[in-house]
């Protein structure tokens, strides 16, 4: 696994592959690796000849300075947990190799980003889709994997991709989980003992929320049981929790289509997200509140 800190640098292995007819896949990261990560590492070994990870902390996504400050920076932990994994390059760029002076480009996708991380992280998918199409035309990929616990972002990456006619093929992966079910997160690191009891909690409330739409409660009512039972657990304010279509991430009142619930909550000062498919129904009448157990 070789380090590589310049596109210059990359272009010239890059160029190799190609004259070699091999195929390229990349996995974008922001570091602070866990098995999320490694789980598209995996799905890119499988499925290209050659692998890129990259490690950049994209000062563009994040909309509050703090949040960018206590973003966990582990590299060399993460190129220990990377070694076992037979990737070929670890890019890990330079700031100005993706921000050089005088960069003035911003990519920005509408509809999509309007609502959930959108509308509750200003600018934040305008640094990802700056940041994302850089990587993907620096390290030249045939295939990019994406987790879909970022299930926005996945659907982001994947109009980016065809609207700029990009040769990237864009791969969602399932959402890797700990053992008590809540999602892997390089966030998680931040919560404390009983904040990190509390947390499974969401994916808890979240399935029990997506079955009872499934049985036919209607969406509202299941959506304010959902509202009642993260508080009852102890968790902190909801910045939201909605049933969106799939892949369009419309908003839905009613489950006659494809959906998936989202949700961003805080728990100890930590912003956690997370999200589950909710298949199409048949809705029922009922007067009686559903009671996640
Ligand atoms: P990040 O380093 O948080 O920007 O994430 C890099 C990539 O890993 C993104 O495509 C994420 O969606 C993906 N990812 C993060 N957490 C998980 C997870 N628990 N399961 C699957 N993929 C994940």
């Amino acid at each position: 696994m070789k380090i590589i800190r310049r596109k210059a640098d990359l272009r010239e292995l890059t160029e190799t592959w190609r004259r070699a007819g091999e195929s390229i896949g990349v996995v974008p990261t922001m570091g602070a690796l866990h098995a999320g990560h490694l789980s598209l590492v995996d799905a890119a070994r499988e499925g290209t000849d050659r692998v890129i990870v990259t490690l950049f902390v994209n000062p563009r996504q994040f909309n509050s300075p703090q949040d960018l400050e206590n973003y966990p920076r582990t590299e060399e932990s993460d190129a220990a947990k990377l070694m076992p994994y037979g990737i070929d390059v670890l890019y890990i760029p330079e700031p100005e190799e993706i921000y050089p002076e005088g960069f003035a480009t911003t990519i920005s996708i509408t509809g999509l980003t309007e609502g959930l991380c959108g509308a509750t992280r200003p600018g934040h998918f305008d640094g990802v889709a700056t940041v994302v199409a850089k990587l993907l035309l620096q390290t030249d990929a045939d295939r990019a994997y994406f987790g879909e616990k970022d299930y926005q972002q996945l659907q982001v990456v994947r109009r980016l991709a065809t609207d700029l006619d990009l040769k990237t093929r864009i791969i969602g992966c399932p959402t890797i989980r700990e053992e008590d079910g809540l999602a892997m997160s390089s966030r998680n690191l931040r919560l404390d003992a009983a904040a990190r009891d509390t947390a499974p909690a969401i994916r808890r409330v979240l399935t029990d929320t997506a079955h009872a739409i499934e049985c036919g409660i209607a969406v509202p009512a299941a959506l304010a049981a959902a509202r009642e039972a993260l508080a009852a657990a102890g968790m902190g304010e909801i910045d939201y929790l909605d049933l969106r279509g799939d892949p369009d991430l419309q908003l839905m009142t009613e489950a006659n289509r494809p959906a998936r619930l989202f949700i961003a909550i805080w728990l100890d000062g930590v912003r956690l997200i997370d999200n589950l498919p909710v298949p199409a129904t048949q809705p029922i009448s009922t007067d009686r509140p559903v009671q996640p157990a």
